[in-house]
């Protein structure tokens, strides 16, 4: 069973596929105050700005984490 994941600031959500996460740890280094693997819940999206997590996001080898903005969702606001 597929496990998915949504995490949000005001700006943006990051999706996380848990199925489709090989560890390889990318994430985790490169914003280790955003990913936390050891911690629940392991990602904190307040910890950095949208701007880095987009970057961070993009070098998902896997392509178990996307995003996408929130404003794509719900455009009356
Ligand atoms: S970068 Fe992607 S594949 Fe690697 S640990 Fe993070 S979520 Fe998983």
């Amino acid at each position: 069973m597929a496990k998915t994941k949504k995490y949000s600031n005001d700006e943006m959500t990051i999706v996380w596929e848990a199925d489709k996460c090989i560890h390889s740890g990318i994430c985790v280094k490169g914003l280790p105050d955003v990913f936390r693997p050891k911690v629940r819940p392991w990602l904190r999206i307040e910890a950095a700005s949208t701007d880095s997590l987009i970057n961070q996001v993009k070098q998902c080898p896997s392509g178990a984490l996307t995003y996408y903005m929130n404003d794509e969702d719900d455009n009356t606001s």
